[in-house]
């Protein structure tokens, strides 16, 4: 690990000096400051990081109020009403870190280790492909021996050549550009790690040992992954570990940096919010963030990084899931479970999971919610396979055409759930909302093509996309 001079002196994305100063002389909003700033906000005019600062110093609910019909309105603007599902599939809980928070910890002597083989992370993916799902999330423990790069490209290819899932994405340990490359190669969509904490004294204290000890190696990461080819990266701050508003902060600032070094924002922000891990020896959130916080993380991450797709899991409640959706989220996983091999599995095994997830509505009933609350669930994956990644798409979505794609694209992924669902009601419910929303195609130049794919899809036709 560097030590913290040499932290300081390093050339980092995010300067944890730049943040706290930023934060110690901010101002809050007066109300009326607050509501014409907002009102000017667009997917060309975002909010800056003092104004973020200020923002969430700022305490009056009327404002927040003002600010979620904002981040709404961002949402709509750039994506319109689609939210896309996706489902994590962890690959091994094997890891030679000691994350105080986490339950794949080594020290943790009770937990039953796991790492699947290329095989048998195929046999899971083949279960959610079963259930609809055409995008996952792997997920890895780090293990020094049974989890490197050359193991995870195996298991890309081993899915990729033995079911029909179409897009993966990776949430692994930070690595070196050539390791980066094999995984890039082997397929992986969008490349995610988590700083956890911007916070280096608190990132000291969190990772006591182990790889994952070394914060600048892992704060360099993206950079890294962009030099491999990645187009589309993933960032975020492990909530409840220091000050939320420091760690938003600093995820925005490290959005900028990748912006102005590469042209390309962050393709997703992911909000995991700390939860109680089997066998980790956190009992609570050092620094609880309290679901009125998390909400307004929701909304100052919209509207200050428009193109982010903000990624909320199953760690959170039912009812703060369905909240967030209104106020900017655009990504959720459904159905999820955090144990390798607990899909195929079918019972809980607390002694393999990560952590407990909170929200654990099969994907059936997520699609119900969705579809309930006046958003179209979005199974689609069309943008990796039609190259509209990194610096095109973060150009595409602030113009705003990347939504003139996410409708059709998002009807014809549903009306292809909807007929491989063995429930009747569900494809019903479903297919109405392909009917209903069509209408909303009325006079674009897409629609006679759109028509025929949509045709194709309900003849059987699969991965129709635009
Ligand atoms: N091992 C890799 C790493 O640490 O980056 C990737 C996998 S790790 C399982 C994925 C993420 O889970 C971590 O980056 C962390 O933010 C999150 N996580 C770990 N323990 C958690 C907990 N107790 N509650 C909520 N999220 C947690
Ligand atoms: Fe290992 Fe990642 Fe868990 Fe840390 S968070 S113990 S690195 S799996």
């Amino acid at each position: 690990m560097l030590p913290q001079n040499d932290i300081r002196a390093a050339a980092l994305p995010v300067s944890a000096e730049e943040i706290s100063v930023l934060l110690a002389g901010a101002q809050p909003f007066r109300r009326r400051e607050a509501f014409a700033l907002l009102s000017s906000l667009s997917p060309h005019r975002r909010l800056h990081l003092h104004e973020a600062a200020r923002l969430l110093l700022t305490d009056d609910p009327m404002v927040w109020e003002t600010a979620a019909a904002a981040a709404r309105a961002m949402r709509e603007e750039i994506f319109g009403r689609r939210i896309v599902l996706f489902a994590p599939l962890y690959l091994s809980n094997e890891c030679g870190n000691s994350c105080l928070y986490c339950g794949f910890r080594r020290e943790n002597r009770e937990a039953r280790r796991i790492t699947l083989s290329p095989e048998g992370a195929a046999a899971e993916a083949r279960f959610l492909e079963r259930k609809g799902f055409h995008r996952l999330l792997l997920v890895t423990g780090e293990h020094p021996l049974r989890t490197q790069p050359g193991y995870i490209a195996d298991v890309l290819r081993a899915i990729y050549r033995e079911t029909g899932m179409r897009i993966l994405h990776v949430n692994a340990a930070p690595m070196s550009v050539a390791d980066l490359r094999t995984i890039k190669e082997a397929g992986a969509g969008v490349f995610q790690v988590f700083q956890e904490t911007y916070h280096p004294e608190t990132y000291a204290a969190m990772h006591p040992s182990g790889a994952k000890s070394d914060y600048a190696w892992r704060l360099t990461c993206m950079d890294r992954a962009i030099e491999a080819g990645f187009g589309d990266v993933g960032i975020g701050a492990l909530l409840g570990l220091y000050d939320y508003r420091f760690e938003v902060l600093s995820v925005i600032r490290h959005a900028g940096h990748l912006l102005d070094t590469f042209g390309t924002f962050p393709h997703t922000i992911s909000v995991p919010r700390f939860k109680k891990a089997f066998g980790s020896p956190l009992s609570a959130a050092p620094r609880p963030v309290s679901d009125a916080e998390f909400e307004r993380t929701v909304i100052v991450y919209r509207l200050s990084v428009p193109s982010a797709g903000v990624v909320v899991t199953t760690r959170e409640p039912a009812a703060l899931r369905e909240r967030v959706l209104d106020i900017g989220a655009w990504q959720i996983s459904a159905g999820s479970k955090t144990d390798p091999g607990g899909y195929s599995e079918g019972v809980r095994r607390h002694e393999a999971e990560q952590f407990e997830v909170d929200d654990t509505r099969p994907m059936e009933e997520i699609v119900r919610m969705v579809l309930a609350r006046g958003y179209l669930p979005s199974l689609c994956t069309s943008c990796y396979r039609r190259h509209r990644t990194g610096d095109t798409f973060t150009e595409m979505a602030v113009d705003g055409h990347i939504r003139d794609f996410c409708l059709p694209n998002a009807l014809l992924s549903l009306a292809e759930f909807a007929l491989s669902t063995e429930d009747a009601a569900l494809r019903e419910e479903c297919l109405a909302a392909v009917r209903e929303a069509k209408r909303e195609m009325e006079g674009s130049p897409m629609l006679p093509e759109f028509e025929r794919k949509l045709a194709q899809a309900m003849e059987g036709g699969r991965d129709l996309h635009f």
